[in-house]
C-alpha cells in the first residue's frame, strides 16, 4: 500500500488537466511505453463513510470493469507478470501490454475482482504478505484509521513532548490521521508499530486482528495458487518499510517470504512487490537483495510505463497506481497514454532506477 504525498496530489490533479487539454492524444506516441504494470489494492463496493483516509487504496468493482474495458478499447494485451521480461526484450511496439497486480493479499480481490477478471479472461498477480495470510500481521494503516474513527482526541509523543490532536469531526480526523502518519513514517518501524497498537487499544481495537478479517488465509491462497490465470508473488513477511531495516533483517523479510510462500503453496514464487514501494521505502540495497534471493521480477510503486531498457532493471519496475480518488475514464486514458510520467520524470522518457 502507499499514501498520497503532496507531489502525488499535484500529479493526480495534473491528470485531469492533461485529459481536458487532449495532450494525452497528441503526445501519446512519444510517451507511451511498451507496457504498463497497474497497481491495485482493495476492490469493493463504495462505503458510505465521511472519514476514509485510505480511500485512495480502493476502487469499486464497477470501476475495475471500466479499467478492463478501457484497456481492451486501447488495444492492450493483458499478460501475466512472468511474460514481462520476454515482452520487453522483444521490443514489440505493435500492441502495448498491461499487467494487473494487487498488493497485500486482500480477500475482496477474490470476492469482487476475480469474477470480473475472469469475465475479461485477464491474468492477474496478487502479492501476499505472509503474516497477513497467517491472520496475525499488523495492518497498521487500517488500525490507525479505525482508531482515529473511534477516538475524539489523539495523543502521541513527539520528541518526548505530548502531541495532542482533536479528532471529533471528519476534517479533524483527516488532519489527525495525516499528522500521525507523517510522524510515524519519519521514525523507526518499531515506534510506528507500537504507537499504532497503543492507539488501537485505546479505541478498543485489538491490534493484529484485522488481517484475519481482510486478508486471504493460507487455505484460500492454496486454492487460488492452482488457478492458471493467477500468479502469487511475495510482499515480505510483515510489510515493513524495508529501507528502515538493517540489511540482515531486510534480507530475511525478502528471502523468507519467498521460501515460506513456496513451502505453503507448493509451487515456485518468482515475483516480488516492495511494501510501499516509493523511493524512501526501497532503493538500490533492496533491489539487490531481491535479485540475490532469486526473484525474476520486482515491482515498485514509482510511477511510470515500461520501456525496452527496463530489461536491465527487472527488479525495480515502475507501476501505475489506479487511485481510488480518481475513478474516471479521463484519468485512465491519461495514465495509459504515459503523458503524466513525462511530466513526473521531468521529460525523461524512461526513468531508470538503480
Ligand atoms: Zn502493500
Amino acid at each position: 500500500m502507499q499514501f498520497m504525498r503532496p507531489r502525488h496530489r499535484l500529479f493526480t490533479a495534473g491528470i485531469e488537466v492533461i485529459a481536458a487539454s487532449r495532450a494525452d492524444r497528441w503526445l501519446r506516441n512519444l510517451a507511451r511505453g511498451l507496457g504498463i504494470v497497474l497497481m491495485f489494492h482493495h476492490v469493493r463496493p463504495r462505503r458510505d463513510v465521511a472519514f476514509a483516509p485510505n480511500e485512495l487504496l480502493e476502487i469499486t468493482p464497477e470501476f475495475l470493469i471500466t479499467v478492463l474495458a478501457e484497456l481492451r478499447r486501447e488495444g492492450f494485451d493483458i499478460i501475466p507478470i512472468a511474460a514481462v521480461p520476454d515482452r520487453l526484450r522483444s521490443n514489440r511496439r505493435s500492441r502495448p501490454f498491461a499487467v494487473l497486480t494487487f498488493d497485500d493479499g486482500y480477500r475482496d480481490n477474490v470476492e469482487h475482482a476475480w469474477p470480473i477478471l475472469k469475465r475479461f479472461g485477464a491474468p492477474w498477480t496478487i502479492y501476499v504478505t505472509t503474516e497477513f495470510a497467517g491472520g496475525r500481521g499488523q495492518l497498521w494503516w487500517l488500525e490507525l484509521e479505525q482508531a482515529i474513527a473511534r477516538l475524539d482526541r489523539i495523543v502521541i509523543s513527539r520528541n518526548g513532548e505530548p502531541l495532542s490532536l482533536p479528532s471529533r469531526t471528519p476534517n479533524e480526523k483527516q488532519d489527525a490521521f495525516h499528522a500521525v502518519y507523517r510522524q510515524l513514517r519519519a521514525g523507526p518501524m518499531e515506534r510506528l508499530r507500537t504507537v499504532t497498537a497503543d492507539l488501537a487499544s485505546q479505541a478498543g481495537i485489538i491490534s493484529n486482528c484485522l488481517a484475519a478479517e481482510f486478508c486471504l488465509s493460507w487455505d484460500e491462497l492454496r486454492d487460488l495458487a492452482r488457478e492458471p490465470d493467477v500468479t502469487i508473488g511475495a510482499h515480505t513477511l510483515s510489510h515493513p518499510v524495508l529501507a528502515k531495516l538493517d540489511t540482515t533483517a531486510a534480507a530475511r523479510e525478502i528471502a523468507d517470504s519467498k521460501t515460506l510462500l513456496e513451502r505453503r503453496l507448493g509451487r515456485p514464487v518468482r515475483h516480488f512487490a516492495y511494501p510501499f514501494g516509493d523511493r524512501l521505502s526501497a532503493g538500490a540495497r533492496e533491489f539487490r537483495l531481491v535479485r540475490d534471493s532469486g526473484f525474476e521480477t520486482a515491482v515498485t510503486s514509482r510511477p511510470g510505463h515500461l520501456f525496452s531498457n527496463h530489461t536491465d532493471y527487472l527488479h525495480s519496475l515502475p507501476r501505475v497506481s489506479i487511485n481510488g480518488l480518481f475513478q474516471t475514464r479521463a484519468a485512465l486514458r491519461t495514465l495509459f497514454s504515459g503523458v503524466p510520467f513525462l511530466l513526473w520524470n521531468r521529460g525523461r522518457v524512461a526513468e531508470i532506477e538503480t
